[in-house]
Parts: C-alpha cells; sequence; structure tokens
C-alpha cells in the first residue's frame, strides 16, 4: 500500500504533468472506480469534461485537483497508480480510467489491480473535498500544527504507536512509518503516551519527519525518470528500513536481533535493546 511520502511523491509528478491542463475526454473501463462518485459515472464524464486542472492537493492519502470550484478526488487504496505518459501507448488491462486532454499531449490513466482505489467529484471541493475535511493535517502539509499535535498526543490514555496511527489526530503516518520513527526516537509502541516526557515527544516527531524527508528523497531520486510512471509504487525506501519487516536480523544501531510483536491485527517491529518494553502497570 503507497504511505504518504509515495503519494507526496505522486502529487508532485502530478502537478508538473497535469496542472494547467484541460480535460478533453474520459473514459471509463471499469465503473468499480468511480463507486464513490453516487451520481454515476456518466455524471462524472459529463461534469468533468472541458474543464481546466488548476492544481494537485493532498491531504493524508487523498489526492485532489480543483476544477473551478469543483475537484477531482481520487484514493490510490492499496495498489492504485495515477500514470502520466504518451496518449499512444498501449492501454494496461488495470486501467480502470483515462483522461485525454484538449493539448492532445500525454494522457492520465488511473490504474488499479485491486480496484480498491477512486475517484469521484467534489462538489464546492476546490479549496477542501468534504468528504475529507475529518482527516488531520499530515506532517508534510503546512497546515500541520506540531504544538497542537503534541499537546493531544499527550492527552491520550492510549499506547503511543495506536495513537500515532488514528488519523483523526495526526494523518498520514502508517505501520511501517510508526514503527521506524518509533525505533529512531528509541521508544517502545507499548509506552503509554499520557505518560511520556515532553523531551521523548519532541524526539518521536522529529523522527516522523525525518523518516519522510528520508524516504521523499529517496524518491525524489528518481523523480525526474516519472514522467511515463508517475505513480504509487513504493519499495524505494525499504533497503534503508531499520527495523520495519526485520524480524530476527540485527538492529543497525546495535545488534539485537530485531524483534516482531502481534498489534492490532498487524505487527509492530523493535529492537529489544534500544526500545525496552515499559514495565506493566499495576
Ligand atoms: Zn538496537
Amino acid at each position: 500500500m503507497p504511505e504518504l511520502p509515495e503519494v507526496e511523491i505522486v502529487r508532485r509528478g502530478l502537478e508538473r504533468y497535469i496542472v494547467g491542463r484541460t480535460i478533453d475526454s474520459v473514459e471509463m473501463l471499469h465503473p468499480r472506480a468511480l463507486r464513490r462518485h453516487l451520481a454515476g459515472p456518466d455524471d462524472f464524464a459529463a461534469a468533468v469534461r472541458g474543464r481546466q486542472i488548476t492544481g494537485a492537493l493532498r491531504r493524508g492519502k487523498y489526492l485532489w485537483f480543483p476544477v473551478g470550484e469543483d475537484a477531482l478526488l481520487a484514493h490510490l487504496g492499496m495498489s492504485g497508480q495515477l500514470l502520466v505518459g504518451e496518449a499512444s501507448r498501449p492501454l494496461s488491462p488495470h486501467v480502470r480510467v483515462r483522461l485525454t486532454f484538449a493539448d492532445s499531449g500525454p494522457d492520465l490513466r488511473f490504474s488499479d489491480q485491486r480496484t480498491f482505489g477512486h475517484l469521484s467529484l467534489a462538489v464546492g471541493g476546490a479549496a477542501l473535498p468534504a468528504a475529507i475535511a475529518h482527516i488531520a493535517p499530515d506532517p508534510l502539509e503546512p497546515a500541520f500544527d506540531l504544538a497542537a499535535v503534541k499537546a493531544r498526543l499527550c492527552a491520550r490514555r492510549s499506547g503511543i504507536k495506536r495513537a500515532l496511527l488514528d488519523q483523526s489526530l495526526v494523518s498520514g503516518i502508517g505501520n511501517i512509518y510508526a514503527d521506524e520513527a518509533l525505533w529512531r526516537a528509541q521508544l517502545h509502541w507499548a509506552r503509554q503516551a499520557q505518560v511520556l516526557r515532553p523531551a521523548a515527544v519532541t524526539r518521536l516527531f522529529a523522527s516522523v519527519q525525518e523518516v519522510f524527508a528520508e524516504s521523499l528523497s529517496a524518491g525524489g531520486t528518481t523523480f525526474d525518470s516519472l514522467y511515463v510512471n508517475v505513480n504509487g509504487q513504493s519499495g524505494y525506501f525499504e533497503r534503508s528500513l531499520a527495523v520495519y519487516g526485520r524480524a530476527g536480523q540485527p538492529c543497525p544501531k546495535c545488534g539485537t536481533p530485531v524483534r516482531r510483536d502481534p498489534f492490532m491485527n498487524r505487527s509492530a517491529y523493535t529492537c529489544p535493546k534500544c526500545q525496552p518494553r515499559p514495565r506493566a502497570r499495576l
């Protein structure tokens, strides 16, 4: 699943290649991609035809592209990709929606093998679509208020990792980045948010921002070649993961084997030495 830095890389690619262009046609190859557009695929096609895309914005893992007062809203789901390329290239069987532009230049294809992603038209949503207004700003957004998020985190009666994954508190931190940031900050996932010292919270958010920044620059190095492949593929960051998915392998800092614990139907990875488990509270 693409995580926040991957979606931000997609946004940057699209900002470069589709903003300022006028939509000429919408080809619907698989109506399921438009299931969130309640008025139906034909309404979607009619509503966006002839309109100019004026921006490429993101909140959490949602992307939106203002067209006048409204916006095209996209979520990549598990396997969605937004691909820009020569309009004449062959159509892959996973392309769900294809947009062509009035300038006859490269087209935009929404490809989604597992069809969890979706596109819709957010009426009146140019500034911020109503459907995503409840999502908290993420650490890569200018609207992110670090002091406020720290204060709300410290009021949580839950483990620190559960709080980090709570999209109403801070959006965009998934399982991978939560584990990596906790390892850097040397905090165990089960530590109670409420009893963390302010210095530990500061260290934690600095770590979140570091892992995001490193991931963005890793993706950014291949960015210029993304003209043909502006997409949500993850993977380039995996080589630099310290603990996530590395059970039994040595911690990069101290060499202790990384431990995997079950966590909310998923996993949590820690170094038992760098991130000691908190003592059970009586
Ligand atoms: Zn360690």
